[in-house]
């Protein structure tokens, strides 16, 4: 057979734990053997980043801007156990964190649905794609705790000198302080890429904030969706008949709940944070959970959503059987190999990409699937379940 050519390379991410073993066997049995794969290599596993103090994730982040598609495997983000660990000489950050950085975009997450898992909401049908702004607010803010008695003020030093000072709380008594900021030109490209995203998938842009609360912080957000929604988005949203609304994020929780699912809901970064976890539980499992990074001009990062498994991995390396759910992974593969396919004018590998992902969602309705959705579907009489590499052999029989 023939493989799949391409032409640009992909940026390929490799990660730690169970998600990098699968990510070997996700090539190794259903990629390499229909593909051509062109990648240039970058390991973000915790020893290589420890090795290369860490320059190997800002290198990958900038072979994305320069590549435009990339598709990254999940990574420890090092706290105090894994400094321990991994014997790390610096507790090295986030790497989705710099990344973010540097893309300064906005991640989409949508769940993979499948018809013998019933979501918790009955009404929900179709995906909800949650749109979360990634910079600023509290994952950036300056916070500690105030020792007792005192006052604490916000002052701005205009670069000319000017300073705005308010006072935020006379403190009688011990408590805690929280400076937090967000950029207009963050916000705009957050907007961009959500409009623009409800555009190629043609679905409705719902967003929220408590801008009612929050009289300047997310007021500041609806207006500028607003402006740019008016002014460049308004068209074509009509032509293509999608809508674009803003509400308040305690009216938005409860349409959510009351709809059918099918649209995007924007969110600041905290909001999104917890609501997308809420929501792919709700749809059944992390493990189903897509993720995509989407830069204002136009890069994208795919990825799962969930972390490295860490559990299932230390009995694996036991020697023990490990059923971990591969599908997010495969998912990030296939949007990575069908946005190279667009981008290129490749249509065998935008077919490929589709006929991938047909392959997973059959294997599943034929009941063959990892002990995570096993557990979640009612009627057990129809499910075989199997461990990771099982479920591959099985997406690799239907390709
Ligand atoms: P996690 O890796 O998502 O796993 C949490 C639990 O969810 C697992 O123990 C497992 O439950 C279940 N699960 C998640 N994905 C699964 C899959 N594909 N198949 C089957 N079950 C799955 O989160 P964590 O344990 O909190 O974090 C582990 C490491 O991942 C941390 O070092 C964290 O820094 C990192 N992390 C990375 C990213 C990223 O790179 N994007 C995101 C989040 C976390 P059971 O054990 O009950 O089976
Ligand atoms: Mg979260």
């Amino acid at each position: 057979m023939q493989k799949i050519q391409m032409k640009t390379p992909l940026v390929e991410m490799d990660g730690d734990e169970m998600t990098r073993i699968l990510w070997q066997q996700i090539k190794d049995e259903l990629i390499l053997p229909f593909v051509d794969l062109k990648t240039e290599y970058y390991d973000l596993g915790l020893p290589e980043r420890e090795r290369t103090k860490d320059a190997v994730t800002m290198e990958a982040a900038l072979a994305n801007k320069k590549y435009g598609v990339a598709v990254k495997c999940a990574t420890i983000t090092p706290n105090k156990q894994r400094v321990e660990e991994y014997n790390l000489s610096e507790m090295w950050k986030s790497p989705n964190g710099t990344i973010r950085a540097v893309l300064d975009g906005t991640v989409f997450r949508a769940p993979i649905l499948i018809d013998s898992i019933k979501p918790a909401v009955r009404k929900w049908k179709k995906p909800i794609t949650i749109a979360r702004h990634a910079y600023g607010d509290v994952y950036k803010a300056t916070e500690y705790r105030i020792p007792g008695e005192g006052k604490a003020e916000l002052l701005f030093i205009a670069k000319d000198g000017t300073e705005i000072r308010q006072t935020i709380y006379d403190f009688e008594c011990a408590g805690v302080l929280q400076g937090q900021y967000n950029k207009d030109s963050s916000i705009r490209s957050f907007a961009h890429s959500c409009f623009r995203y409800a555009i190629n998938t043609k679905q409705d842009l719902w967003f929220s904030t408590k801008d009612t609360i929050s009289k300047q912080y997310d007021q500041t957000f609806k207006l500028i969706f607003e402006e740019i929604y008016q002014n460049e988005y308004k068209d074509k949203f009509e032509e293509l008949g999608i809508e674009y609304f803003y509400t308040l994020i305690d009216d938005a929780v409860a349409r959510v709940i009351r709809s059918e699912g099918g649209f995007i809901w924007a969110c600041k970064n905290y909001d999104g944070d917890v609501m997308s976890d809420m929501v792919s539980t709700a749809f059944g499992s992390l493990a189903m959970m897509t993720s995509v990074l989407v830069s204002p001009d136009g890069n994208y990062e795919y990825e799962a959503a969930h972390g490295t498994v860490t559990r299932h991995y230390y009995r694996y390396l036991k020697g023990e059987e490990t059923s971990t759910n591969p599908m997010a992974t495969i998912f990030a593969w296939t949007g990575a190999l069908r946005k190279r396919g667009e981008l290129d004018d490749l249509s065998d590998l935008v077919a490929f990409a589709d006929k991938l992902e047909a392959a997973c969602i059959q294997t599943l309705n034929d009941g063959i699937m990892t002990k995570d959705l096993a557990g979640l579907v009612e009627d057990k009489s129809t499910v075989t379940p199997v461990n990771s590499m099982g479920f591959l052999k099985a997406i690799r029989d239907r390709m």
